[in-house]
């Protein structure tokens, strides 16, 4: 947060062509501590504008080589000068100047002759003002980031950083909703770590933990920016891939599954190896408007299929799909590692 402005560093343009009255009044707002400036025409005021950044500009609305007026509103359209208040001098005691002068963007306005301890006043308000502005806005930006952090810790997994359930479980609904609409086909991936309660009782939480981010991580990197990876469960995860159709889905799972079996994870000293089993459900492009209902159901085929990598021994990818038959050559013994090559099309994730 800022801290609160000290008297002395209060400063203080005055543009003003009566050379007389700025020297006074400038000698004045010295004796009480504020800095202040002289400018006699447009190019000197911004010179000492940039150089010396004022709180507040006093500007006498007749000028010299410009009018007071012109001035105002170049003051008040510049990008460097816009958020400084001006206060105007000015001998015009009508109503109408003063409403102009205020309608151009001026913050105050003071009759010509004035008593300094009224400029005093009406500059020390105008500095209040911005610094309580100032104050309003660091606030605001204190709360909006941590109103985002907020939001971003609703929807994210605090271990591994993923999407949570309840972000993934939402934004199905709208991206359901835009297949069925677009007749385009939507995938899902349901993985979970084989075993990995063994991990727990053999390596201790925290390492289980470190294995999880390091699972998640893996993951991660193998699918496109546009698929959603999220955490489910405790070790389970749910990737979603828009506009995945099934043979290119089932290679992106058969891949993960290669390269988590392939990939040995340091975990605190120990080389770990481990396996997953994932489940796949391929929705056809005839997906109906009720979103909520496609939803517990594409999920729960996905979950069906994993079900199934689980019993039918692990390590393993299993296809729910209503395309193509529950054909036994298409999911074939993990270890001879054939499951996608009775496939001709190939899809690059
Ligand atoms: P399966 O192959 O059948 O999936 O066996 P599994 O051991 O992986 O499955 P099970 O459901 O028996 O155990 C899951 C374990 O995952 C038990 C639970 O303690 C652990 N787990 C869940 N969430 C976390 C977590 O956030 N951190 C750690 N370290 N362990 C977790
Ligand atoms: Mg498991
Ligand atoms: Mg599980």
């Amino acid at each position: 947060m800022k801290e609160a402005r000290k008297d002395n560093e209060e400063k203080v343009l005055i543009i003003d062509k009566d050379r007389s009255v700025t020297t006074v009044l400038s000698n004045r707002l010295k004796s009480v501590g504020i800095n202040a400036f002289i400018a006699f025409d447009e190019v000197s005021a911004f010179e000492l504008i940039k150089a010396n950044k004022p709180d507040t500009i006093l500007l006498d609305i007749f000028m010299k080589s410009k009018s007071g007026e012109d001035l105002l509103t170049v003051l008040k359209t510049n990008e460097l000068t816009s958020n400084i208040p001006i206060i105007i001098l000015s001998s015009a005691i009508d109503v109408n100047s003063k409403v102009y002068g205020f309608l151009s963007g001026a913050s105050d306005y003071i009759v010509k002759p004035f008593r300094f301890a009224e400029v005093y006043a009406r500059i020390k308000n105008q500095i209040r003002i911005v610094s309580m502005q100032n104050e309003l806005e660091e606030k605001n930006k204190e709360l909006l980031e941590k109103n985002s952090l907020l939001q971003q810790m609703t929807i994210t997994d605090g271990l591994t950083g993923l999407y949570n359930k309840r972000y993934i479980l939402n934004r199905l609904v709208s991206d359901i909703t835009h297949a069925a609409r677009y007749k385009e086909p939507i995938s899902f991936i349901m993985v979970d770590i084989d075993h990995f309660k063994r991990i727990n009782d053999n390596y201790g939480h925290l390492a289980g933990d470190i294995l999880l981010k390091s699972v998640a991580d893996t993951l991660k990197s193998i699918v496109r920016d546009v698929d959603i990876v999220a955490r489910y469960g405790g070790e389970e995860f749910l990737i979603v891939v828009p506009n995945g159709d099934a043979l290119g889905t089932k290679i992106l799972a058969e891949r993960l599954r290669e390269q988590i079996e392939n990939s040995t994870f340091d975990i605190e000293g120990h080389k770990l190896s481990i396996t997953i089993s994932i489940g796949v459900k391929s929705s056809n492009i005839n997906l109906t408007t009720d979103s909520d209902a496609e939803v517990t159901r594409l999920i729960g085929e996905a979950d069906t299929s994993l079900l199934r990598a689980k019993s039918n021994g692990r390590n393993r990818v299993e296809i729910f799909d209503e395309c193509f038959s529950m054909d036994k050559s298409q999911t074939t013994d993990s270890k001879t590692n054939t499951r996608v090559n009775n496939i001709s099309v190939s899809l690059t994730h």
